[in-house]
């Protein structure tokens, strides 16, 4: 048969590896090419060797249909010899494979050469064949060199290929991310409109109640307690509003530094203390407690949500105590109250965006509904659970725990 031109094989090898996208096309290109460049020299497999520990495998096998697979084989004969190509970077020859498990697959004579693909990943491109003295002619060790060189750069390419595959995998899904806290601000935005606008139309219908017809005194002051109830309810949400929007403040991706709560704590309760004399307020911090990594801001902001929360609940004034525990591998902080407590039904709505009590006692203070909601969203996010315990004319003590980490 007569022998293929090396020239025009090199230049298929160059086109088929630079089509090559995966290793597997990478692979079957290169060892069909080597066998096509040797088939007179009786070559029977093209293969890729990996050491493993003292071992090496066999990582690819590219054979004759006739042979079976030696795909993960383990070739345990060789180490010294293999050391020394794996030192020298040569091509290696083993002529007389005798006795050895190679045999068996008709191996008798090999050729190694070693491929440097990384720091980590010394392989070795290894030709087999059936009969002893695979002897190449110096050309022939030449070409097999060049193929050589040309697959490790390619493998190198492809590698680099799917390290910016995964990085645009990476981005398309932080894309992903954004686009979904996009539709969750533009939800509550659309939701605290609509909040707006029921308070507003009470306003306007009130006011227009007082201009239009002539009311006794009761009936005036009637309609005027509504229309300041509706205008209190519209304060709220605005301040609400204007909490969640700050820049400072982004609920959806939170900031993660290292955090003393204990002195979060103090700040917030001697904050508190000044501007609500008629309440008792004082914490309960528990020794050595850690520092952990979250986010300061987001913190405070949801223990200010439940200190208000437990002052404007507790209209006849009373204790309001924080503390700071450490329960398993987690810190939890609580804040109780001597309030109006909630009824075991309102319990688990009180965390809904909106949601105010129907207690009779709560129509004069005000409120949006919208505290309890972003603090669970903010201790969700932030790896933690709030929860609360209460009971009518009692008083309330709301948690919530941070992971230790
Ligand atoms: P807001 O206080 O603005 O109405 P929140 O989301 O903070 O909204 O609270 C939701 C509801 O939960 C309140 O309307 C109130 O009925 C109830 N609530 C919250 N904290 C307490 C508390 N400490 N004691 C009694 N009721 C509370």
């Amino acid at each position: 048969m007569e022998t293929p031109n090396k020239e025009q094989i090199y230049i298929s090898f160059l086109e088929a590896v630079n089509n090559a996208s995966d290793p597997e096309t990478l692979f079957n290109n290169t060892f069909q090419v080597i066998q096509q460049a040797f088939r007179a020299t009786h070559i029977n497999r093209v293969q890729l060797w990996k050491p493993i520990a003292n071992e090496m495998s066999v990582y690819f096998d590219y054979c004759e249909p006739k042979e079976s697979s030696m795909i993960k084989y383990r070739i345990s004969v060789l180490p010294e010899k293999i050391k020394k190509i794996l030192e020298k970077r040569k091509i290696w020859k083993y002529l007389d494979i005798k006795g050895e498990s190679l045999n068996n697959f008709n191996i008798f004579s090999l050729i190694g050469i070693e491929l440097r693909i990384s720091e980590k990943d010394n392989w070795i491109l290894v030709v087999t064949s059936k009969q002893k003295d695979l002897n190449l002619e110096k050309e022939d060790e030449i070409f097999l060199s060049k193929l050589a060189a040309i697959f490790e750069f390619a493998v190198s390419k492809i590698e680099r290929f799917h390290k910016n595959n995964d990085q645009i995998k990476r981005l398309k899904n932080q894309n992903l991310t954004l686009i979904e806290q996009d539709q969750l601000k533009t939800n509550l935005i659309n939701n605290i409109s609509h909040e707006l606008r029921t308070p507003l139309s009470s306003i306007l219908g009130f006011s227009n109640l007082l201009l239009n017809k002539k009311h006794p005194e009761e009936t005036i002051k009637e309609i005027a307690e509504q229309i300041q109830q509706a205008a209190n309810r519209l304060s709220s949400l605005l301040s609400d509003f204007l909490q969640i929007s700050n820049p400072a403040i982004n609920l959806w991706t939170p900031k993660i530094e290292p955090c003393d709560l204990g002195e979060i704590i103090k700040t917030s309760i001697e904050e508190f203390a000044i501007l609500n004399r008629g309440h008792k307020l004082c914490y309960n911090i528990s020794d050595n407690y850690p520092i952990i990594n979250t986010d300061q801001k987001l913190v405070r902001l949801v223990l200010d949500n439940l200190i208000s929360n437990a002052v404007k609940y507790s209209p006849n004034g009373g204790t309001i105590s924080v503390s700071l525990e450490l329960p398993k591998k987690e810190i939890m902080v609580s804040i109780l109250d001597k309030g109006i407590g909630i009824s075991k039904e309102e319990q688990p709505k009180i965390f809904n965006r909106f949601y105010r009590s129907s207690n009779p006692r709560i129509k004069s203070i005000t409120g949006s509904g919208l505290g309890l909601a972003i603090c669970k969203e903010i201790i969700t996010t932030l790896n933690g659970k709030i929860e609360v315990k209460s009971e009518l004319s009692k008083g309330s003590t709301f948690s919530f725990t941070l992971p230790v980490n």
